[in-house]
C-alpha cells in the first residue's frame, strides 16, 4: 500500500504557523495550498457545493480543534462497553471501508489534522483521572485510522513523553495499514499498544478499500513484537458472508502460527452494526458492496443488527477458535448483550465497571 499525499491542502489562518502544520507541508512538497480564514466556514461552503466523500478524502485540513480532544468512547445505550477514552488529534481517514461509519457520521468530507496539539497536551495534563490512573485506556483510532497519516505527523513520536510520563496509561493505536515505520525506532516502554482490524482475506479485498493485505498486517504486528510492543486484533466488524467460517477460522489460524499469545494484549469482537442512514450512503458509494443486503434488526441502540441467531452463531465459533488455538488470549465483545456473552464466553461482566476491570487487568501481565 502506498503512503497518502493530499491532492491540495487547507490551512486555517490560526494554524498556520504551529509545528505540525509546518512539518506536514515541507512533507507535501509541491501540493498546492490554500489558507483559508476559518475551517468551519470552508467545511460549510464544501457541504453546500456538495464536495463529496471521494474527492474529499484526496484532500487534507490543517487547523485548530475549538473542542475536547479527550472524550469517553460513545461507545451505545444498553450495551457492554468497556470504559475506553477515545484521543481525537483528528479526523477523517483516506482508507476507504464500505461499512465505515464516519460516512454517516462526519459532515466534514476532508480529512483534517489537529494542528493544536499542544493544547491537546495541557488538556492531558489537566485530567486528574489520568494522574490517579483510573483511566488506563485511551485510542485515536475512533474517528481516523491511528496511522494512515503518521508519516506527515509523527503523533505517536510527539504524544510519547506524556504517555511515557504515565506509568500504567496505555495508547492504542488502531489501524489497517502496515505504516509501522515510525513506531520501530521508538522507546515506547510499553506506553503503546498497537492493533490492527482485521477480516476475512475476502472482506479485506472487496470492502475495505485502500487498506493493507491481511498478511501484511500480520506480518507487520510481528515486526512491532520484535521491537517490544504488545498488540491487539479487533474482529470488528465481523461480516456475515458466504464462506464466513472458514475465512474467520482461517485468520484466527495465521495468528496462531504467527503472533505469540503472551504479546497479545486483548482481542475484540462485534458483528456488524450500523446507523440506519448509513445503508444508502454507503450503497451510493459502493455500488457492488453486499454487506447490506442481508436481514437486519433495529437494535436497543437504534443501530441496525444481524438477527441474534447469526450473531450467536458468529460469536460462538470465534470464541471456540480462539479457546483452541490461542488459549488466554483475552478476547471481548465491544457492544454486545449478556445473551451473546453468554452463549459464547459462559459468563457476563456484571457491569460497564467490570468489563472495565477485565481489560485494565490485561495490562498488568
Ligand atoms: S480504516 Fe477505519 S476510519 Fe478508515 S475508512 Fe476504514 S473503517 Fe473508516
Amino acid at each position: 500500500m502506498t503512503s497518502f499525499t493530499p491532492e491540495h491542502i487547507y490551512v486555517e489562518k490560526q494554524a498556520e504557523d504551529l509545528p505540525l502544520t509546518r512539518q506536514v507541508l515541507d512533507r507535501c512538497p509541491g501540493v498546492p495550498v490554500e489558507t483559508v480564514p476559518s475551517a468551519k466556514e470552508l467545511i460549510a461552503a464544501l457541504q453546500k457545493q456538495r464536495e463529496d466523500a471521494v474527492r474529499g478524502k484526496k484532500k487534507l485540513l490543517l487547523c485548530c480543534s475549538r473542542g475536547r480532544f479527550l472524550d469517553a468512547c460513545p461507545g451505545t445505550q444498553r450495551y457492554r462497553c468497556c470504559g475506553y477514552m477515545v484521543l481525537t488529534p483528528g479526523a477523517g481517514c483516506p482508507l476507504d471501508c464500505s461499512y465505515c461509519v464516519l460516512q454517516a457520521y462526519l459532515n466534514n468530507p476532508l480529512i483534517t489534522l489537529y494542528a493544536n496539539l499542544q493544547d491537546m497536551l495541557e488538556e492531558l495534563e489537566s485530567v486528574p483521572e489520568l494522574r490517579s490512573g483510573s483511566i488506563r485506556r485511551i485510542g485515536t483510532g475512533e474517528f481516523m485510522d491511528s496511522m494512515a497519516l503518521e508519516h506527515l505527523t509523527d503523533f505517536a513520536s510527539f504524544a510519547l513523553p506524556f504517555f511515557r510520563s504515565r506509568p500504567g496509561l496505555v495508547l492504542e493505536l488502531k489501524t489497517k495499514t502496515v505504516q509501522i515505520e515510525p513506531l520501530l525506532k521508538l522507546d515506547h516502554g510499553g506506553s503503546y499498544i498497537i492493533s490492527w482490524s482485521l477480516n476475512t482475506a475476502g472482506i479485506v479485498a472487496a470492502e475495505e478499500h485502500g487498506a493493507a493485505g491481511l498478511a501484511e498486517r500480520i506480518a507487520a504486528a510481528k515486526k512491532v513484537i520484535e521491537k517490544g510492543y504488545r498488540v491487539g486484533f479487533h474482529f470488528d466488524p465481523m461480516i456475515y458472508h458466504e464462506g464466513w467460517e472458514q475465512g474467520y477460522r482461517a485468520v484466527v489460524e495465521m495468528l496462531a502460527e504467527n503472533i505469540p499469545p503472551e504479546s497479545i494484549a486483548w482481542v475484540s469482537i462485534g458483528a456488524l452494526r450500523f446507523m440506519p442512514q448509513l445503508k444508502g450512503i454507503a450503497q451510493r458509494r459502493f455500488p457492488c458492496t453486499r454487506i447490506y443486503t442481508g436481514e437486519f434488526l433495529s437494535g436497543m441502540d437504534g443501530k441496525m443488527r444481524y438477527l441474534q441467531e447469526i450473531r450467536l452463531e458468529m460469536f460462538k465459533k470465534m470464541a471456540g477458535w480462539f479457546k483452541a488455538l490461542l488459549p488466554g488470549v483475552f478476547v471481548y465483545f465491544c457492544m454486545e448483550n449478556e445473551l451473546s456473552w453468554n452463549t459464547s464466553f459462559g459468563s457476563f461482566p456484571t457491569s460497564n465497571a467490570a468489563l472495565k476491570d477485565l481489560l485494565d487487568q490485561q495490562l498488568r501481565q
